[in-house]
């Protein structure tokens, strides 16, 4: 009778020794499987968690309220506001990227926001903006838009302010040409000016801004194979396209999404985003 009793008491540690390894590889806590069992509580949990996982970029370019890609400063606050009223965290593209080298879920839904081409607007209204809310920005710019001295242009000067105040300033070529078609003329010059488009204007910012440049947005979008190769031989460590999409940070992608919010888009549309 003793035996029967003896086997059946290890039985019963082995079934609850199990059953413990399974409710820490599900990620679940004891707590969660006892007092919110029902499946929709399980499936909202894995949604986040998901989101956890998946980091939306979204895309501006000016905040003057003057075509397609440009809001009203007006907009743009209310698309701050936005973020702070779901509780996004804004992080830096830095903060991203290192996690695509070591990838873990955050613990709260983040965001990353930047800004292309570099518009006057970006010293005069997304700073004061950027500063209020606390939110750390990337700023691709083309070095033909930048100015040594400029009434209504971005200047060097202000680059370098931008730069202090925790807006980061990165590259997106020199004229803002389209290189996937300039990639496939393959002609002496096409290749020449390859060369200036991403690999000289990199050298340009980091003279002017005296940092290290890691990143490169392409112009429009687009881009093919060979133009990746390029940047991952002239030192970027990313590059950014508009492709649609968030970002798994399970997969060290080196070409990342940029979801491309223009003048257009809905605030629907953004809450989905960051959802
Ligand atoms: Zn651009």
């Amino acid at each position: 009778m003793k035996r029967y009793l003896y086997t059946a008491v290890i039985i019963l540690v082995m079934v609850v020794a199990l059953s413990l390894y399974h409710i820490v590889k599900s990620g679940y806590s004891l707590h969660d499987i006892m007092h919110r069992g029902d499946v929709t509580w399980r499936l909202k949990d894995r949604e986040i968690r998901s989101r956890l996982l998946a980091v939306p970029i979204i895309l501006y370019h000016n905040i003057d309220g003057k075509g397609v890609f440009s809001l009203s400063l007006d907009v743009m606050r209310s698309h701050f506001q936005l973020l702070r009223e779901r509780g996004v965290r804004v992080i830096r593209l830095s903060t991203l990227t290192e996690r695509l080298e070591n990838p873990k879920p955050f613990h709260d839904k983040v965001v990353v926001i930047t800004f292309d081409d570099g518009f006057l607007s970006m010293y005069t209204k997304l700073l004061p903006l950027a500063r209020e809310f606390g939110y750390p920005i990337t700023l691709f710019v083309y070095t033909d838009n930048i100015y040594h001295r400029a009434e209504k242009k971005l200047t060097w000067a202000e680059l370098r302010e931008l730069e202090d105040s925790g807006i980061e300033i990165e590259c997106h070529s020199i004229s803002h040409a389209d290189l996937k078609k300039l990639s496939r003329k393959k002609t002496p010059e096409s290749k020449r000016q390859l060369f200036e488009e991403i690999y000289l204007a990199k050298r340009i910012v980091e003279l002017y801004l005296r940092k290290r440049i890691k990143y490169f947005a392409f112009p429009y979008g687009r881009y093919d194979l060979s133009l990746i190769d390029l940047c991952s031989n002239a030192g970027y460590e990313r590059v950014f396209s508009t492709d649609y999409g968030s970002n798994i940070i399970t997969r060290n992608n080196y070409c990342l999404r940029r979801r491309h919010i223009k003048r257009n888009t809905l605030l629907m549309k953004i809450e989905s985003i960051l959802k």
